[in-house]
């Protein structure tokens, strides 16, 4: 097992995976920017290195600061964490040619399943069903024109380097494909460098399901059951809940065991999550992500799996400590992201943090570096906490939330916590009917 790990991360997530170290009593590396010199993941840490001034690209994406951090500090391994480098094939091979371990998945799978016309064809090759579109990139507008005939509109203009949510146009019919097409080259060249586009078929109300998977590399691979993030905003995930209320047992085996098997062909090594659109009993692959997500801990909440501690003993050279049968679904949790934003407008909400107390209680957990007097500094993500609640069922579960909701304390800043209550209050969602628009329409004002 590793003694020290540095994490090249910060914030919420950055916290986790020290606490997931610490309890396997491996010594941590914060690494920061300046901007960060007070945050909870460097005062938390053994130790702590200085990469660079504020921007991202000059310290949390700046490789070789990294890595020189990792050697003064004679770290063992590296942990990406999530966002950043986590997906950078190029970052975890420079950390394995100057003789750490990267946790997380080989490079040629980070490399696959980032670039998303890769990745569905790998995904059609193992035998998951994906969404009907092009074969691979769209080249020229008549080559556009025949697919979307081929695909039926509306069609939905994709990244191949997307991410974010950034990158996609829909065509609702054959006269705006052209203009589809140049917004998200556009969207896409200044977001990615790159402008590669392909077309899918968009589905009018399908849900984002996804199934969390782990696996050694070494024969064993075990799905962790699925995940309902069809709560989005401008296709960012807002609130989580574990399992779906549209899923029950048996088409949770029956995708499980696909995807299970997929994993198994692809040889892949670590934690991963195949990400699925789910409208009329069918699922459709979309992507898959080759790291840790923001939602994690709603898996580790149903399942009693630490995810970190059973990421970082793969990276070690460990076998999974638990078969499929193992693995029991108890409860329900829903996870909310909590962002420095203004709860209307969404404007981000920099700023010192005043007064802060946080939810407590059966069944609520946070994860979160914020303290009073902390400022939240505006040159990153505006997730600035995660409240997770489970109950045994997912009635408990709302009680709960909308319990702990009320209890949080966080002034000086506007975050979205009115929002989550108004989802928690919405008979849409008490109901559990909702699918990927729903939450925009409750924001525009069309749904109660
Ligand atoms: P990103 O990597 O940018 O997050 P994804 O491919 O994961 O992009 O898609 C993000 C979200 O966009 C999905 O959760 C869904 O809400 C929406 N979306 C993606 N593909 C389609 C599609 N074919 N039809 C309808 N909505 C889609």
């Amino acid at each position: 097992m590793f003694e020290k790990i540095l994490i090249a991360n910060r914030g919420e997530i950055a916290l986790r995976i020290h606490r997931a170290c610490r309890e396997m009593g491996i010594a941590t590396v914060a690494v920061h920017s300046t901007a960060d010199a007070d945050a909870m993941h460097v005062r938390l840490a053994d130790e702590s290195v200085c990469i660079g001034p504020p921007a991202a690209r000059d310290s949390y994406l700046n490789m070789p600061a990294i890595l020189s951090a990792a050697t003064i500090t004679g770290a063992d391994a590296i942990h990406p964490g999530l966002g950043f480098l986590a997906e950078n094939a190029a970052f975890a091979e420079m950390v394995e040619e100057h003789g750490f371990t990267f946790i997380g998945p080989s490079p040629d799978h980070i490399r696959m399943m980032g670039d998303k016309i890769q990745a569905k064809r790998a995904a059609r090759e193992v035998g998951l069903p994906c969404v009907p579109g092009s074969e691979g990139a769209v080249l020229g507008d008549e080559a556009a024109l025949k697919l979307g005939r081929e695909i039926g509109y509306p069609v939905l203009v994709k990244a191949s380097g997307g991410g974010g949510g950034r990158g996609m146009q829909v065509a609702r019919a054959e006269n705006e494909l052209h203009r589809a097409i140049a917004t998200a080259r556009a969207e896409a060249k200044s977001a990615f460098g790159n402008d590669t586009v392909y077309l899918e078929k968009y589905l009018d109300r399908p849900r984002h399901i996804e199934l969390q998977i782990v696996a050694d590399g070494q024969g064993g691979v075990v799905h962790l059951g699925e995940r309902d993030c069809s709560l989005q905003r401008r296709h960012q995930k807002v609130l989580e809940e574990a399992p779906s209320p549209s899923l029950n047992a048996a088409a949770r085996d029956r995708i499980g065991a696909r995807v299970v098997e997929a994993i198994h062909k692809l040889g892949y090594r670590s934690l991963g999550t195949i990400e699925f659109l789910y409208q009329d009993g069918e699922f459709y692959f979309i992507e898959m992500n080759t790291r840790l997500q923001v939602e994690h801990p709603i898996t580790e909440e149903i399942t009693g799996i630490d995810l970190v501690r059973e990421q970082i003993r793969i990276a070690s050279g460990a076998k999974l400590s638990f078969a499929q049968e193992d693995v029991r679904f108890e409860g329900h949790a829903i996870e909310c992201r909590i962002n420095a934003e203004h709860p209307e407008t969404f404007r981000p909400s920099p700023g010192t943090i005043t007064n802060y107390h946080a939810p407590g209680g059966p069944g609520v957990r946070i994860d979160s570096p914020l303290y009073a007097g902390y400022k939240v500094p505006p040159f990153y993500d505006s997730l600035i906490a995660k409240l997770i609640v489970h109950g045994r069922t997912r009635n408990e579960c709302m009680m709960r939330l909308r319990r702990a909701l009320d209890e949080c304390v966080i002034e000086g800043i506007d975050t979205n916590i009115a929002l989550h209550r108004r989802v928690l209050a919405a008979p849409g969602f008490i109901d559990g009917l909702y699918d990927i628009h729903w939450l925009e329409e409750l924001v525009g004002g069309k749904k109660g």
